[in-house]
């Protein structure tokens, strides 16, 4: 198989697995702020009750061919389901195509490990991005049944990935990232009260461990990042006057965070060069 050929393969595969990874992260969304489990009962039409069954929980497929509407009632389901589905699914692709090249290239075991730990933790980071950035905007809230064992699974992995693959630092880096992404969370809230909520801060850890572990340069830009994307869409809103009831800051975090990730050495290089420090 061609280089190609394999890229394209491996992308359906992970693709699939974000489809349905896709699948359940909607019924976290819908389940989790109400206080519900997210494994049983199984889900059932709000229409008519009746329990959906396996055909029908295809991801993508099976909305379009009901086209929207329950098999026994016609209640319309929600396009967002799709939705949520079809981001997961492009979301673990960009994922897998940004870290799977450094497990390729691997030379010894220990460090092909390693790298398949550090994309299972950014899988996982990628799908709690899509369920908090649903719940946040929904009702406000990034709960802590989702963000605090996150930073068990992100430590877990990461951790076992730098010891792993002997690179300590990665791992001190981590374990200050989020001290410091906390604390700069926290100076924020006392600065501004009524700017930051307690789910900010707490996610704020979260993400400083990850972006911490990859390097200080994605953890400067990924946190700058939430700002400067926040801002710019809270000065639209403001623009287009359609604002009210104020805007949940956590999708930012996740956006910011993301851009840290994927070209925080770039966005700081170039920085320090435009303002003549390198
Ligand atoms: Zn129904």
């Amino acid at each position: 198989m061609s280089g190609v050929e394999w890229a394209v393969g491996a992308s359906i595969l992970i693709a699939a697995f974000g489809l349905a990874i896709g699948s359940f992260l909607n019924v976290v969304a819908y389940r989790v702020p109400l206080g519900m489990s997210v494994v049983t009962p199984v889900s059932s039409c709000p229409g008519c009750n009746s329990p959906i069954e396996a055909r029908d929980n295809v991801p993508l497929l099976s909305w379009i061919l009901l086209r929207g509407k329950c098999r026994h009632c016609a209640e319309p389901i929600s396009p967002r389901y799709i939705v949520v589905e079809a981001i997961t699914g492009a979301a673990f692709v960009v994922v897998a195509l940004f870290f799977l090249p450094q497990a390729l290239a691997a030379a010894s075991v220990p460090a092909l490990v390693s790298a398949v730990l550090v994309l299972v933790a950014f899988l996982y980071l990628a799908a709690i991005t899509v369920a908090l950035s649903a719940i946040d905007i929904d009702v406000h809230k990034l709960p802590n049944r989702i963000v605090l064992p996150s930073y068990a699974v992100g430590g877990v992995l990461l951790g076992a990935a730098a010891l792993v693959g002997g690179d300590l630092e990665a791992g001190a880096r981590a374990a200050a990232g989020a001290g410091i992404l906390v604390l700069f969370y926290v100076i924020l809230a006392l600065v501004k009260p009524g700017g930051m909520g307690m789910g900010d801060i707490k996610l704020a850890g979260v993400l400083g461990l990850y972006l911490g572990y990859l390097g200080w340069a994605q953890l400067i830009a990924g946190t700058a990042g939430a700002f400067v994307l926040g801002g710019l869409f809270g000065i639209a809103v403001l623009i287009s006057r359609r604002g009210g009831r104020g805007i949940p800051f956590g999708p930012w975090m996740f956006a910011g965070a993301w851009l840290g990730i994927f070209a925080g050495d770039q966005l700081v290089n170039t920085y320090l060069t435009a303002v003549g420090l390198s």
